[in-house]
């Protein structure tokens, strides 16, 4: 707890960190108390690599911990910025969810892979309800979806104190319908949502599998949309691969679909070197480089990776060197530490997984059992390798970046369905690591 009040400032520290409770230390596992599931999710998403440091690890290398979460009063947090300022009708709905307030556009980095959605979220926050409606913003993990999804609402909130904007997360959106059910209040439920000048809805892929809130969240959208009141919602997939009705993907899909993608080499060094001055730390040019050329999955990482130096270097009043960076690093950086990542080395490995030979791989045989191994192999080129479509189709027997991307997003989809698929790729992945 010390350590992270340092490290945070002290709205953040009150907001999210002070309301954590310990309950009891187990050998394997600690036990803490949240008021709600996102300060639990705070806590991961931004201190999970201090807790690794010093926390019992779970075999899958995540902290261990068990939260318990305590059934929400109103009324808890004293200085959180809701994002509704006074409740328009009767109470907030239980799921009401805070802006961070780190999340704004002015914190945002940006870079090729994220500046057509940056800018469409800041036309959005200018000009509400008036440029693309819905927006939707799709990407993988830790690219900055949620970020972006606040960072429309603070931007709104400082221009028009009065308008009503509501940011919710799927999950929110769920508990708050099955309350009201259960109170039978849904239709001030109703009137609440329908008087929103703005509605932000993140995580919608968690609307998947859950057909009867499906129809709900349909009528507010439409209820919302056609009082040319903004809607912005965020996903882990574009609408298409959303296993959602027909119906919800064509609406999704009215106004803009913009994607963040992962951040470049040049970019994942200025976000770097952002968040170092942020937490008073100076990483030097090359060491910047060095770090951003191993960790290269998601910013979230690189954020974990400069909290972990700052503790490291900062409890044992050491120098940021590249040795103290190896040293405190090593396990996060990607597989390339040890071994960079090629198309070869993947190819050899798909083809021992798949038990087909590495020319057959590159060869143009349309075979049905090349086939798909070819396309895992691509798919898996395209997430570890950060080089572009076109050197890496190249590297398939000259085959083109329209070919690699079909065969991506082929198995993208497919890893969905098919359990069996998924293993024979996470086996193909750990023979890289061997
Ligand atoms: P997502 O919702 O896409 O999983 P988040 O919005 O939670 O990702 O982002 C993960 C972390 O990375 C957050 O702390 C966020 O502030 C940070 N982040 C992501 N992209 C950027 C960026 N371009 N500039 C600065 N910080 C970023
Ligand atoms: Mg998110």
């Amino acid at each position: 707890m010390n350590h992270i009040e340092e490290q945070c400032s002290s709205t953040e520290f009150t907001n999210w960190i002070e309301p954590i409770r310990k309950i009891a230390v187990h050998e394997d596992r600690v036990v803490l108390e949240v008021p709600n599931i996102f300060v639990q999710e705070y806590l991961l998403d931004n201190y999970r690599e201090d807790l690794l440091v010093f926390l019992p690890v779970t075999p899958d290398g995540e902290p261990s911990i068990e939260f318990l979460i305590v059934a929400q009063e109103t009324g808890t947090y004293k200085n959180v910025v809701l994002a509704v300022e006074e409740p328009p009708l009767g109470d907030l709905p239980t799921g009401s969810f805070t802006l961070n307030p780190l999340y704004r556009f002015e914190t945002f980095i940006e870079g090729p892979s994220n500046q057509f959605v940056k800018s469409a979220a800041i036309g959005v926050a200018t000009r509400p309800g008036k440029s693309y409606n819905p927006l939707f913003i799709h990407g993988g993990v830790g690219l900055g979806k949620t970020h972006l999804l606040h960072a429309i609402g603070h931007k709104l909130k400082e221009q028009n104190s009065r308008l009503r904007i509501y940011c919710i997360t799927t999950e929110g959106f769920i508990n708050d319908l099955v309350d009201n059910l259960r109170n039978k209040t849904l239709d001030k439920m109703k009137r609440f949502y329908r008087s929103l000048d703005v509605l932000l809805v993140d995580d919608i892929q968690f609307l998947q599998n859950r057909a009867n809130f499906e129809e709900e969240f349909i009528n507010t959208f439409e209820a919302l949309i056609h009082q040319n009141r903004q809607i912005v919602i965020t996903s882990d997939k574009p609408p298409t691969q959303l296993r959602l009705s027909e119906r919800l993907i064509a609406r999704m899909e009215w106004g803009l679909v913009a994607n963040v993608d992962i951040p470049d080499l040049e970019t994942r060094v200025a976000i770097l070197q952002y968040k170092a001055e942020q937490k008073g730390l100076r990483l030097s040019q090359t060491i910047a480089f060095f770090i951003a050329e191993h960790i290269y999955h998601n910013v979230r990482q690189l954020e974990g990776a400069i909290n972990r130096l700052n503790a490291y270097c900062k409890i044992r009043n050491l120098d940021i060197t590249e040795e103290t960076v190896e040293t405190s690093l090593g396990e996060l950086f990607h597989i390339s530490s040890c071994k960079k990542i090629s198309v070869e080395n993947i190819l050899r490995s798909v083809s021992t997984i798949f038990n087909v030979k590495v020319s057959e791989l590159t060869s143009t045989t349309r075979s049905k059992h090349i086939a798909l191994p070819r396309q895992v192999a691509m798919y898996m080129a395209k997430e570890l390798i950060n080089d572009s479509l076109m050197k890496l189709a190249s590297a398939f027997g000259g085959k083109t970046h329209s070919t690699l991307l079909h065969a991506w997003k082929k198995i993208s989809g497919q890893l969905m369905k098919d359990e069996a698929l998924r293993k024979q790729i996470d086996m193909a992945k750990k023979s890289l690591e061997a």
